[in-house]
């Protein structure tokens, strides 16, 4: 590889000399003991059989059907391998073709996707789905450009369907592979710079061996998840020998890390309104968090406010309706994107019931919603048909059972 392809390196530091009190900064290309730089068949063979030998049979893995690969890539993204996978299955059993996720209620798309989260990737996936249906015949496309085209599709995601699903050249770089190429090329920068983006992605273009782009994509990100994870095992690395991170004793001090995520604390809260036996649910507006969601009413904690004078405004102001609490379930604590949020939970009655404006044709009250689309009461037990943001989930996986 020539020198010019190369990072620029840190420096390192060497033991002072014997009997001096200097120490020599060098850098790592002038250091004897470093490996060489990785001439690309050694290093692309050296990863493909192990990768051979490693490789986990994962359900999307089995035919490489290219609808079962764009599946697998929407879900992986943010997902662990496990936990994708699991979800894979249950998806294919209610969703076997493209067809069917593209005839699909949006709230059946949602519903197969609850609980794993980010859920702008589950309305991309369907869009998705109905774009291939009517503008490419129901096959998914194989080339970059109309991939890219696809709702929720980014440079990734159209790679690595390309280079997986269809095994064409193309170039897929993920967190893991970020982590591995800034230990195998010690990289100095974090990783999502400019430079460190661009060289990155011009290695892994210029390691991918011809015809071998699935495997070769798929064994770097193998590689990152199960061997150059957060705390590498360099003693079980294919790619040890070429890797100048390793030789030079530094891995833990690659990837160089960016900027943190500045987390925003939340306090929120949420009530369960009993009638007759039944609780209300309310469905979100179609746009902004948690769009289509059904969920208990409630919202953020005003300044100086207890969480039941909360609770009693936000049920006020989304559905008129005058509630009690009468039972403090709880906190729920979950993340959403920067937010860290913690959210009281109570089971509420309606105050007065004559204040209520009027009965609905099942003749119970009915709400003047304000931040919803549809509401109902339903029986507890009928509460797992509705897809719930993850705190509403979380709660009723808490206290359902208790309250049932
Ligand atoms: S030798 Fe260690 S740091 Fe280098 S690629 Fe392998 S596991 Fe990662």
């Amino acid at each position: 590889m020539p020198t010019e392809q190369r990072m620029p390196s840190p420096h390192k530091k060497l033991p002072a000399a014997e009997g001096t009190d200097e120490q020599y900064t060098i850098a790592p290309q002038d250091n004897e003991d470093m490996a060489p730089l990785p001439e690309h068949a050694p290093l692309t063979e050296a990863l493909l059989n192990w990768f051979r030998q490693n490789k986990r049979a994962l359900p999307w893995r089995a035919a490489y059907v290219p609808y079962h690969v764009l599946v697998s890539e929407f879900m992986l993204q943010q997902t662990q391998m496990e936990r994708a996978a699991v979800y894979f299955e249950r998806w294919m059993q209610r969703f076997p073709t493209l067809a069917s996720v593209a005839a699909a209620d949006p709230d059946e798309v949602l519903k197969a996707w609850e609980g794993l989260g980010y859920y702008s990737r589950a309305r991309n996936l369907h869009k998705t789905a109905k774009v291939i249906m009517h503008e490419h015949g129901g096959c998914v496309p194989d080339s970059l450009e109309a991939l890219r085209a696809l709702p929720g599709v980014g440079e990734y995601t159209a790679g690595a369907v390309r280079s997986i699903a269809f095994n064409r050249s193309a170039i897929a770089v993920d967190a893991n592979v970020e982590r591995v190429f800034a230990r195998l090329f010690d990289v100095a920068v974090p990783v999502k710079s400019i430079v460190a983006s661009g060289f990155i992605r011009r290695m892994a273009r210029d390691l991918t061996p011809e015809g071998q782009a699935r495997d070769f994509n798929e064994a770097l990100m193998e590689l990152g998840a199960l061997v150059c994870g957060k705390k590498p095992r360099c003693e079980a690395c294919p790619l040890s020998r070429f890797c100048q991170a390793h030789h030079l004793g530094i891995t833990a001090e690659r990837p160089v890390p960016g900027k943190k995520t500045n987390y925003s604390a939340l306090e929120m809260v949420t009530g369960v309104l009993v009638q007759d036996g039944h609780i209300f649910i309310q469905k979100r507006l179609e746009s902004g968090v948690w769009a289509g969601f059904w969920e208990f009413p409630g919202g953020r904690l005003e300044e100086d406010e207890t969480p039941e004078q909360a609770l009693v405004r936000e049920f006020a102001e989304e559905t008129e309706f005058r509630v009690r609490p009468t039972q403090y379930l709880g906190l729920v604590r979950h993340a959403y994107t920067r937010y860290k949020i913690a959210m009281h939970c109570f089971v509420c009655v309606l105050e007065d019931t004559v204040r209520v404006p009027s009965l609905d044709a099942a003749g119970f009250p009915e709400p003047k919603l304000q931040a919803a689309t549809e509401y109902r009461w339903i029986e507890a037990r009928d509460i797992d048909s509705f897809t719930l943001p993850a705190g509403h989930r979380k709660l009723v996986d808490a206290w359902f059972p208790g309250l049932l």
